[in-house]
């Protein structure tokens, strides 16, 4: 049986100024106060605005909460005059575990392309924390079915100069593009094929013990209604949740039956 710890990652997008995301982390902790979350069985990761961060941080550190947090994506540079950008150090100083990086939302509609998603993998574990690059076909692949390989490539092309060390630490979240945010979810099946193969690609690139370390989400229109038959494939180890995620009561839901 595998190790890997299952993680619920909730992407909140643009939503949630910090006092909504304030109210939104007490109730969270207060629905899973029991030793499956404070023993770590299932962790719980929520992605907020940068303008909420500091109050997450506040919050999970003084309540010393079972929740870990992360940034929905990261500038590539350290410092200096980029102007609206915010840097890998910047949010490890605000206790992030994790950014997001890749989201395919932020492929639309910013310039981030492969090279800058490279970039952005180094800026953030240079800063000791964790990449959760995201990867998947948008519809007219899955048409062509070509999505494997495309899913593979995509993975394949941002960690092609990584060390051993490096490759272990990421998450990668599978998430065709054509099932997020439209209800139309992957079926299990198809999550486990997709997973699968980016797991034995990395096994042919980085052995064993790294395509065993790597966790590997799911993510397009992931809700309490098909997690858990989700969750029983092999190779999926969780879930990245955007519109699932903006509801307490479900995501609580979601990471229960993880
Ligand atoms: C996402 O944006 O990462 C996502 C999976 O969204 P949704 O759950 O709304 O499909």
């Amino acid at each position: 049986a595998s190790t890997r710890i299952p993680l619920v990652a909730g992407n909140w997008k643009m939503n949630f100024d910090h006092l909504e995301a304030t109210y939104f982390v007490q109730k969270l902790a207060w629905l899973l106060r029991d030793a499956r979350f404070e023993y770590k069985r299932c962790e719980v990761a929520l992605f907020p605005a940068f303008t909420a961060l500091r109050s997450v941080q506040v919050l999970v550190e003084s309540e010393k909460l079972n929740i870990t947090y992360g940034a929905q994506s990261v500038s590539v540079t350290t410092q200096g005059a980029f102007t609206g950008d915010v840097s890998a150090d910047m949010l490890t100083r605000l206790g992030c575990s994790y950014v997001i990086v890749g989201h395919s939302e932020r492929r639309k509609y910013h310039p981030e392309d492969d090279a800058n998603i490279v970039d952005q993998v180094r800026a953030v574990l240079a800063a000791d924390m964790i990449p959760i690059l995201c990867v998947g076909e948008s519809y007219e692949e899955r048409r062509q079915g070509i999505e494997l390989d495309f899913a593979v490539s995509q993975v394949r092309d941002v960690t092609r100069d990584l060390s051993d060390e490096e490759a272990a630490k990421l998450i990668i979240a599978y998430e065709p593009v054509w099932a997020i945010g439209t209800g139309m979810v992957a079926t299990p099946q198809s999550a486990q094929e997709a997973a699968k193969a980016i797991r034995d690609d990395l096994t042919g690139s980085f052995g064993a013990k790294v395509g065993n370390a790597v966790r590997i989400l799911y993510g397009g229109s992931v809700t309490s209604g098909n997690a858990a038959q989700l969750i029983g494939e092999a190779d999926v180890d969780g879930f990245l949740i955007g519109g699932a995620s903006l509801d307490v009561d479900e995501l609580a839901k979601i990471a229960r039956l993880t």
